[in-house]
């Protein structure tokens, strides 16, 4: 039986010590880490996420802020709204949920964020710090694995990791990670994508699987060795029948397949999942105290 990579123990661990030291930073202090949280448009996931961000400050006692702004907002608004809150001192990270409505340039907004308060790490200056290995903000989701692999004494140095996906908030930046040259790190790296050829003949090969793809159980047990590590970072909705909803979340990997080959698995939902709210609030806990200012 491969160990389980719970995301929901290691998140739940990694808040409880933020809640302490945030708590700590207050009376110490007097500051609150700050969380402003924009939401344009009105797209139900999105809606959905920006609740569970704004719970979890709550949870822990930071401040929060959630806008909200219409579906036809003009990309100057969003813009305004961004200037105002990097003038904030009591905000100290910012957050724009994408998908962004069409008439809003996503690039030209992310950019607009101070890197100083760029909690989910998407500013080019953050982007740069991680392709050259200098501490900075770590996008939500990537960093979220390196703890897990932490956590569970899974040592990336010499192992031949295949990620699926180079997408820019998840392939390409947990690429990066795992190549660091430093002791949590130094894995050889192959990255596949749509335009790749045969799969299989990578991650039949590999010691760890990162699957990012957004593709219903893409991996299957045919694909993977004995004693892979896999990491799914896939959130997919399918029908289900059975389920009261009518449906159920699954992720990029087959995991009945896959897992009885695995020597450590994550499930999903559970594993990567609750781990990138974790680092969002670790993230904005660490801008608060100016861990990262450029
Ligand atoms: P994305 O931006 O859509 O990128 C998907 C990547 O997979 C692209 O690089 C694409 O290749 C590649 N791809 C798609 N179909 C493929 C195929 N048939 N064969 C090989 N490669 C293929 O997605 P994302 O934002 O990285 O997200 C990936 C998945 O992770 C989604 O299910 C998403 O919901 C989930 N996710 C979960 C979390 C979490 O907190 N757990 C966070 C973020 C995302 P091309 O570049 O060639 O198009």
């Amino acid at each position: 039986m491969p160990t389980i990579i719970d995301g929901k123990v290691v998140s739940q661990k990694i808040k409880e010590q933020i809640k302490i030291d945030t708590q700590k930073l207050f009376n110490e202090k007097g500051i609150k880490p700050g969380l402003a949280l924009l939401l344009v448009g009105n797209n139900s996931a999105s809606e959905i996420y920006v609740k569970m961000k704004d719970k979890t400050c709550n949870e822990l006692g930071f401040h929060s802020i959630i806008e909200r702004m219409d579906e036809d907002s003009s990309e100057e608004a969003v813009i305004n709204m961004i200037n105002k809150w990097n003038e904030d001192p009591q905000i100290h990270g910012i957050l724009v949920q994408l998908p962004l409505p069409k008439q809003i340039n996503e690039f030209r907004v992310l950019n607009t964020i101070s890197p100083n308060k760029d909690v989910d790490a998407f500013h080019p200056a953050n982007v740069g710090k991680i392709m050259i290995g200098l501490p900075g903000f770590v996008p939500c989701t990537p960093a979220g694995i390196m703890e897990l692999f932490e956590h569970y004494n899974i040592d990336l140095i010499g192992k031949h990791a295949v990620v699926i996906g180079r997408s820019n908030i998840v392939g390409k930046p947990i690429a990066n990670l795992m190549l660091q040259k430093n002791k949590n790190a130094n894995a050889t790296v192959t990255i596949c994508h749509s335009a790749t050829k045969d799969i299989s003949k990578y991650t039949k090969k590999a010691d760890i699987i990162i699957a990012a793809i957004g593709v219903p159980n893409f991996v299957n047990g045919n694909m993977v060795k004995d004693g892979v590590v896999v990491i799914d970072v896939g959130i997919n909705r399918i029908d289900d029948p059975t389920s009261t909803k009518g449906y159920k979340i699954v992720g990029d990997v087959e995991y009945d397949s896959v897992a009885p080959k695995a020597s450590a698995i994550t499930p999903v939902p559970g594993g990567v999942g609750p781990m990138t709210i974790a680092v969002l609030m670790k993230n904005t806990y660490n801008s608060a105290i100016k861990k990262y200012e450029i």
